[in-house]
């Protein structure tokens, strides 16, 4: 791979423990791995290939750390448009019950390539029903030719209607095959090396739709293999008074007893927690993926995230599923996190007043770095020599940031969420001029649509 210069960007970001905001300033990197991070006149002056970047903001690449790609294809049905989770839930079941493998694939990649126009070059994704044949094979071959890193969660629901679990029984699948089928997709497709392209974690779906046996048992077998265990976790009042009922605890307590604890476990959503499990969270390293704009959609509630940063709790940003999002846009996810968190300061209890305001360059921290902790990747989030040259670019001379640019790293939180001009993962172009260069976007635009359409006639 040749070495690439990027060289007189306005503004570099770069994340590292000094939190460094280079004027004139750009990297160097070889066969994808960075070299150098600093002003234009300390870089190398020439390479194999040179990025010239006047006006540009350059940022490490954002992190999504929960998604349902297949999602992208059930956007805004409107029986579900206004429901809160249990019944937008019950709603879609039997819809995603006609997804066939060819669906994982174009939703894959229509959300993957939606991810990378706004700036995401890691996406991880969470799939947990494998209908008609439906593979974590078919997702994962889609992925590749996108060019982003992916880590592909091998989910899974157990529990079903007639069990007391909320989805139908014909979405759920038999614990042996999903626990056989686990330990196929670790050994088939897990890449724990620096600079993996992908990953693979196990995640049964939430308290509602697994068993505790499964729970237990993926966590077992994540150990085994060192691959990392995620699930839904303290989603909604209805789950925290489902995980009361069903198991006499509070959710992380629950997981807890599950032994779903410890540095390589994330849960995404985590908004209905006390100071208690707050603190466990805190004190075992356990991960969380904020995401406001879903928590907003379903009417879930507003994560606590001032006290987890108080904490000090990994916190990443997860844009959600497509159907409780409709949008799969990092900026807009970052944008959101920092305005909710904002919203509940004004709503929330005096010890809560303590805490200042969730600031731009915070809301950007968890869209970068806080998500590399989140995934558990060292090599991604920051742009430091030894890293992965995972990087993205903004003009910022347009409309939306006009009259901003006395703040241009705030201003890309503050103002629009806007396409980003180009995206880099491992020192190779995904976007360039706002364009992807590895799919045809108008064909996989049209052969999605048609999909979504099929699954939503039910035709
Ligand atoms: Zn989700």
């Amino acid at each position: 791979m040749p070495s690439l210069l990027v060289r007189n960007a306005a503004v570099v970001v770069t994340m590292d423990g000094q939190r460094r905001e280079i004027s004139d300033g750009g990297l160097f990197s070889r066969d994808g791995w960075i070299e150098a991070v600093g002003p234009t006149e300390d870089l190398p002056s020439s390479a194999d290939v040179v990025l010239d970047l006047p006006g540009h903001l350059l940022l490490p690449g954002l992190v999504n750390t929960h998604h349902h790609l297949y999602q992208t294809l059930t956007r805004v049905v409107p029986a579900a448009q206004d429901a809160g989770l249990f019944q937008w839930l019950k709603t879609l079941y039997p819809i995603w019950a006609r997804i066939m493998p060819e669906d994982v694939r174009i939703s894959t990649q229509l959300g993957l390539a939606e991810l990378a126009l706004s700036g995401c070059t890691t996406a991880s994704d969470h799939l947990y029903i494998f209908p008609n044949g439906s593979r974590l094979d078919d997702q994962i071959e889609a992925a590749l030719p996108v060019g982003v890193r992916l880590h592909a969660s091998r989910g899974s629901m157990s529990l079903g209607e007639s069990q007391g679990g909320l989805p139908p029984d014909s979405l759920v699948e038999p614990e042996a095959e999903i626990l056989k089928d686990s330990r196929r997709v670790i050994e088939a497709f897990h890449d724990s090396a620096p600079g993996a392209m992908i990953q693979v974690a196990l995640a049964p779906c939430s308290p509602f739709s697994v068993t505790e046996d499964l729970m237990r048992e993926s966590a077992s077998m994540a150990r085994e293999y060192r691959v990392r265990l995620h699930t839904h976790l303290a989603e909604t009042v209805d789950e925290e008074r489902f995980c009361l009922e069903n198991f006499g605890a509070r959710p992380v307590a629950y997981a807890q007893q599950l032994d779903w604890h410890g540095e390589d476990v994330w849960f995404a959503h985590a908004v209905h927690v006390d100071e208690e499990e707050i603190v466990q969270m805190a004190d075992s390293g356990i991960g969380v993926a904020h995401c406001p704009t879903s928590n907003m959609r379903l009417a879930s509630g507003i994560a606590p995230i001032r006290r987890y940063l108080s904490h000090r709790v990994k916190l990443g940003l997860g844009v959600d599923g497509s159907a409780s999002n409709d949008s799969s846009h990092m900026l807009a996810e970052a944008r959101q996190a920092m305005l909710l968190s904002r919203l509940r300061a004004s709503l929330s209890e005096p010890e809560e007043d303590a805490h200042p305001l969730l600031t731009a360059r915070q809301a950007l921290e968890m869209a970068t770095l806080g998500g590399a902790a989140v995934l558990g990747r060292e090599d991604i989030g920051s742009l430091e020599p030894g890293k992965c040259a995972d990087f993205i670019a903004i003009d910022l001379n347009r409309i939306e940031y006009a009259g901003a640019l006395h703040d241009p790293v705030a201003a890309v939180i503050f103002c629009s969420p806007l396409q980003i001009n180009h995206v880099y993962v491992h020192g190779r172009p995904v976007v360039e001029q706002g364009e992807l260069v590895n799919l045809d976007l108008r064909s996989v635009i049209e052969s999605h649509n048609l999909a979504a359409q099929r699954l939503v006639r039910g035709g």
